[in-house]
Parts: structure tokens; C-alpha cells; sequence
């Protein structure tokens, strides 16, 4: 605030009315100017407790906000477990084995992923391993580093890339998944199969707040290009994150795989609506249905090869999570050949996550193999 000339000079200088000398109007003149000063400090004094006031005001909606989606939150769960409302889907069996659950995200713990017997001799790729998991199943509570981030409004998939340095490939990057496949724009052509040698496994569902994941332990693994990937752990998006062809399907599955080097390789199985799925019956048998909570599967329950079509034709690209941190080099697999489940396995799984898909993302002149 400029301050005023010192008051000594007042005097010598010409009132309002042209005087040299003071005058009762230029007396009040003074006092008018003092008043206005002191009322000028008192407001500055006073503007920061006014401006915070909105800001406190906005963070007691924002915790009734949380209190009111908890109580939808229950609400949700009541319907889930009301079996009476749901007679004919099969779909209100409760979880039954809860070992674990609520354990992991008091502790902080994390999932130990499946990884190769030279992985687990190496910290360094055991680390990375790790890594990878917790990229899919980054969540505030459980990690406390990792910036909050969701599908929607300030920290949704365009803000990404600016909630934490980590996350800078979001905006940044330029093999960033999904994409849009476009059969005319792709390469056509013989590709080797990949090979997929899945097993009975034992596994864990996890409920991390943006998707319900299943981390499996056992030895499940694809080959392709030469190298072999183990599965870490598998999760859905609805809708599917993929557009073929202009269409995007009700949801896909993917399964992420990681080699011994630490690369990633993800297979999509994308689905549709239509007859019920086995495995995805058994996955939502044991949905936990709060955020961070999980429940392990009865030992070798998992059978992930009814989870694929018979036809393993694919579309192939170099693409990256699609999820925070959004890291590159990650080998993408789509298979063509949708599955299908039920309306019913459908809703549960919306009415839990209505939308957790990221936009596609611009090709930057990536080509896609279009593998016959
Ligand atoms: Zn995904």
C-alpha cells in the first residue's frame, strides 16, 4: 500500500480548495485521509480470514460429499449382498475366505506378483516387478506417494500428467494406450501365435478402487517374440478402453505379463454381452466391495483359460498402461475374437465402476499389426 507523505509537510502544501494555509477543510480533509488509511489496514488485515472462509466452507461440503458417497457406498453393498433381489443370477454368493483382507492396507503391504526364478534371485528385477503390479493397483491409502487420481472431473485422465512428476508420461508420451484400431490402417499379415500356457492357479481379488484385480500366484505364462512373460495379475475396465473398427465393447479384461528382463506384455480379451462367464462367475464370487480390501480365491479355483477364445488372432502394438504412471514400452496384444458374459455380471461390475476407461490415445505414427 503506498503510504502517505510525512505529515509535517501537510501543512505547506495547498489544500482541496487552493489554500496555503489550513483550514477546517483541510483539518477534515486529514482526518478523512487518516480514517481511509486506518480502514485500508484493518480491511488488509482482515482479507486473508475472509478468503479463507469459502475454502473452509468448500472443505466441510467436500467431507459431507464423503460422508454422503459412503453411505452410497453401503447402500451399493446392501444391494449386493440382497440375494432376494437378484434370484435368478447366481450372483449373490458372499465371499467366503477373507484371509487378508483388510490386513494389506493397514500395513501398507503390497502384493507379492508371481515373477521368475531369476526375478526372485534378483532384487532389482524383483523391485521392478513389484513395480508394475503397484502401477495398476496405485491407490492413496496404500501408497502414500501416489497422487489421488480417478476417471472423472479435476484429477481425471486429461489431468493425469500434471497431478505428479511420475506420472508426466500421461501428457507427455507418445506410445500411450488405448488406441483405436482402425483394420484399414493396420499392418496385415502372418504373425507367430502366441503361446499361451495357462494352469489352475490360486489368486487373490483385489478391490483397489478403480477396478476389481486378481493377483496370481503359479506358473502361468504366454511366449511370443521369442521371450516368455509370467502373469502378474489380471483386472477389467467398463467400458473396454479399446475402439475397434469405431466400436468399443461393453467390457475387456487384461491380462498383464512380465518377463524376466521386467517388460511387460498385456493380452486383451475384449467382452461383450451374452452367455454368462465361468471365470468371471467365480471373480465376482469373491469381489470385495470396499476400496482396498481383498479376498483370496480357494486354492487353484483360477482357471484363466476360460477367460479365452478359441481364436487367438490378434492386433499388436507398443503401447503403455493405461493407468497412472502410464509407462511406456509395453507390448499390447487385443484379441480379436470378443467373449461374452451375462447382463447381470455386467451390472454388478458397472454398478461398482461405472466408467473406469481412459480415452484413446493418438498412434504419433505407431503401427499396428493386424497378425491373420
Ligand atoms: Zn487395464
Amino acid at each position: 500500500m503506498p503510504c502517505p507523505k510525512p505529515l509535517t509537510l501537510l501543512p505547506a502544501q495547498p489544500n482541496l480548495f487552493g489554500s496555503a494555509t489550513p483550514s477546517p477543510a483541510g483539518a477534515a480533509w486529514l482526518c478523512a485521509c487518516l480514517y481511509a488509511c486506518v480502514l485500508a489496514l484493518v480491511c488488509a488485515w482482515q482479507a486473508p480470514a475472509r478468503a479463507a472462509e469459502p475454502a473452509a466452507k468448500v472443505k466441510e461440503e467436500v467431507k459431507k460429499g464423503l460422508d454422503k458417497a459412503d453411505v452410497a457406498k453401503r447402500n451399493l453393498q446392501l444391494v449386493v449382498m440382497d440375494k432376494s433381489k437378484y434370484p435368478a443370477s447366481g450372483m449373490g454368493a458372499l465371499p467366503v475366505t477373507r484371509a487378508g483382507a483388510g490386513a494389506g492396507a493397514a500395513s501398507g503391504a503390497v502384493p507379492v506378483p508371481a515373477v521368475s526364478a531369476r526375478a526372485a534371485k534378483e532384487p532389482a528385477l524383483q523391485a521392478r516387478a513389484k513395480a508394475a503390479v503397484m502401477a495398476q493397483d496405485a491407490h492413496p491409502e496404500s501408497h502414500g506417494h501416489a497422487a489421488h487420481w480417478s476417471y472423472g472431473g479435476e484429477h481425471g485422465p486429461s489431468h493425469w500428467g500434471n497431478l505428479q512428476p511420475s506420472y508426466a508420461a500421461c501428457a507427455n508420451g507418445k506410445r500411450q494406450s488405448p488406441i483405436h484400431i482402425e483394420d484399414q490402417n493396420t499392418l496385415q499379415g502372418p504373425a507367430e501365435p502366441i503361446q499361451i500356457n495357462y494352469q489352475p492357479s490360486n489368486a487373490t481379488v483385489v478391490n483397489n478402487g478403480h477396478t476389481i484385480q486378481v493377483n496370481v500366484s503359479g506358473n502361468n505364462s504366454i511366449t511370443v517374440r521369442g521371450t516368455a512373460y509370467q502373469l502378474l495379475q489380471f483386472h477389467f475396465h467398463h467400458p473396454s478402453e479399446e475402439q475397434i473398427n469405431s466400436r468399443r465393447f461393453t467390457m475387456v479384461a487384461h491380462l498383464v505379463h512380465q518377463s524376466a528382463q521386467g517388460q511387460l506384455a498385456v493380452i486383451a480379451v475384449l467382452l461383450g454381452a451374452g452367455q454368462a462367464n465361468t471365470l468371471i462367475h467365480q471373480v465376482w464370487t469373491y469381489m470385495p466391495l470396499d476400496h482396498d480390501d481383498k479376498v483370496n480365491m480357494p486354492p487353484g479355483l483360477l482357471n484363466l483359460s476360460e477367460l479365452l477364445p478359441k481364436d487367438q488372432r490378434y492386433y499388436q502394438f507398443m503401447g503403455s498402461l493405461t493407468t497412472p504412471p502410464c509407462s511406456e514400452n509395453v507390448l499390447w496384444m487385443v484379441l480379436k475374437e470378443p467373449m461374452t458374459l451375462s447382463p447381470e455380471q455386467i451390472r454388478l461390475f458397472a454398478q461398482m465402476f461405472p466408467n473406469n476407461a481412459r480415452p484413446v490415445q493418438p498412434l504419433h505414427g505407431r503401427v499396428v499389426r493386424n497378425a491373420q
